[in-house]
């Protein structure tokens, strides 16, 4: 079986039709993972057993000439840090190693009830802190598009897997980033949902304000679909909105001539990749063309969006991570003699380099005489770039920046330096803060084959206008 550019749709024909058999399906990415991923190091975990007694419902299902629901056959991977019942969660670090959580997240049961086969869970940054996954304990995974380059974080190896033809989609979480640079990274689609759009239960936390699940594929029609699965209320995530859910599919057939799309200028400043300016450019031309009102705009606060990012992204994790104490997950040191050393100890061989930094830095934002100057200025702060975006949603439906400042960089090129690194999520973060959603599409590659992302941002809930415009570039690329 073919199994290179795979969609949703395709898969799903080809079973319903009897041209092939979810079974075979995920037989045929276990053994492409099996020959091609020793190399990429994207998945962490197979959960064939699972996987294979799901296809074989839907096998039965289409056997018996059921109606078969949206995904059914459809092979996903599941980023590490969701809970799948019996299977390992690592979230990429020593520290849970072992651990299996005993329930699925939310995410993790409706992809399951919607027919999907969930083949494995996939590698990322210890604890989703980083933006090239070199920060995971099991070994940072590779570009599928260049083999010398990182495929971006955290949601590194769910990204890798959708380039790499490893699933035909898979689960991300981005908390500034995390979905939609891996997905520019990497050449695929990823969507960064409204918070509060898909449930966070069953989801390791990091920074709990601004965590959120989306998917990574390989179409934009495919994002629309799994977000259609995906999103909706959920009693056991007491921040999941009560909102109907939109008709996202659907919302892909209007076309985009009338809408406005606001250019904030403080998205190409200095720093900016000459290749990436030129390839958002020319997205910029061909909506222009297909009927698209194109305005400046502007986001004045926007070049405080990483310090606040980073305050308030390291304050929650410190507080997050404190529940890892050796007592109720994973790794436990067994030498210690008393309570605190065996704390001390296993969090000190647990926890990764970046998880440290980020515990020591969250912790002194919070810490008594420091609180006003960091952690509350950062949360006002997030107020105004907050009201930048509502502000812009009044003169434009969209918004149009460059995803990431460079290309996919070189593995090991910025480990050294975390403030390099941190400046790669310096077109990303401010979405994340403003709770608002947001979608990474392919737009081109560098005169080196390197992938280009072109970020699509709209208002609070406003997912069908940026998957409609996201369509938009995704034709636009195809006729060019
Ligand atoms: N790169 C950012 C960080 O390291 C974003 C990570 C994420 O979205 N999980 O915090």
């Amino acid at each position: 079986m073919d199994i290179n550019n795979l969609t949703i749709e395709t898969v799903r024909t080809a079973i319903a039709v009897g041209k092939t058999t979810a079974t075979a399906t995920a037989e045929a990415h276990y053994a492409h993972i099996a020959e091609k991923d020793g190399e990429i190091n994207s998945y962490l975990a197979l959960s064939r057993e699972r996987a294979l007694a799901q296809a074989a419902k839907v096998d039965e299902m289409a056997a018996k000439g059921e109606a078969l629901p949206p995904l059914a056959g459809v092979p996903i991977g599941i980023k590490d840090v969701l809970a799948m019942r019996g299977a390992p969660a690592t979230a990429g670090s020593l520290i849970l190693k072992g651990y299996r959580p005993p329930y699925d997240a939310t995410t993790v049961k409706r992809l399951e009830a919607a027919g999907a086969v969930l083949l494995g869970k996939l590698n990322c940054d210890e604890f989703a802190m980083g933006s090239s996954n070199e920060n995971s304990a099991y070994g940072p995974v590779k570009n599928p598009r260049a083999l010398d380059r990182v495929p971006g974080g955290s949601s590194g190896g769910s990204a890798a897997a959708v380039a790499a033809d490893f699933a035909v989609a898979t689960l991300g979480t981005d908390t500034g980033g995390s979905i939609r640079q891996p997905a520019a990274f990497c050449g695929v689609v990823g969507l960064l949902p409204t918070y509060g759009r898909v449930s966070r239960y069953g989801l390791i936390a990091f920074a709990s304000s601004l965590d959120r699940v989306g998917p990574l594929t390989k179409n934009v029609q495919d994002a629309a679909t799994l977000l259609h699965v995906l999103a909706g209320h959920d009693e056991m995530d007491a921040t999941s909105s009560e909102r109907p859910v939109a008709d996202y599919v659907g919302a892909l057939d209007k076309p985009v001539a009338g809408l406005r799309i606001g250019v904030p200028a403080e998205y190409f400043g200095d720093g900016l990749d000459a290749e990436i300016r030129a390839a958002t450019d020319r997205v910029l031309a061909s909506l222009k063309t297909a009927g698209c009102i194109i305005k400046p705009v502007s986001l004045p606060h926007t070049k405080y969006a990483i310090p606040t990012y980073y305050v308030i992204a390291t304050a929650e994790a410190s507080s997050n991570l404190s529940r890892f104490d050796g007592v109720r997950y994973g790794l436990r040191d067994s030498e210690a003699k008393t309570l605190s050393e065996m704390f001390r100890k296993t969090r000190d061989a647990g926890f990764g380099a970046e998880v440290k930094r980020r515990i020591l830095l969250g912790t002194y934002a919070l810490s008594a005489g420091y609180y006003d100057a960091y952690y509350r200025k950062a949360q006002q702060v997030r107020t105004l770039l907050t009201r930048d975006f509502l502000a812009a949603f009044h003169e434009v439906d969209a918004l149009v920046t460059p995803m990431t400042p460079t290309p996919p960089f070189k593995l090991g090129e910025k480990t050294d330096d975390p403030v390099q690194m941190y400046l790669e999520d310096i077109y990303s973060v401010a979405a994340s803060l403003a709770g608002i959603c947001g979608v990474s599409v392919p737009c081109g590659s560098t005169k080196t084959g390197l992938p280009i992302g072109v970020q699509i941002m709209g208002g609070h809930f406003e997912e069908q206008t940026v998957l409609r415009v996201a369509q938009a570039v995704e034709m636009g690329q195809r006729s060019t």
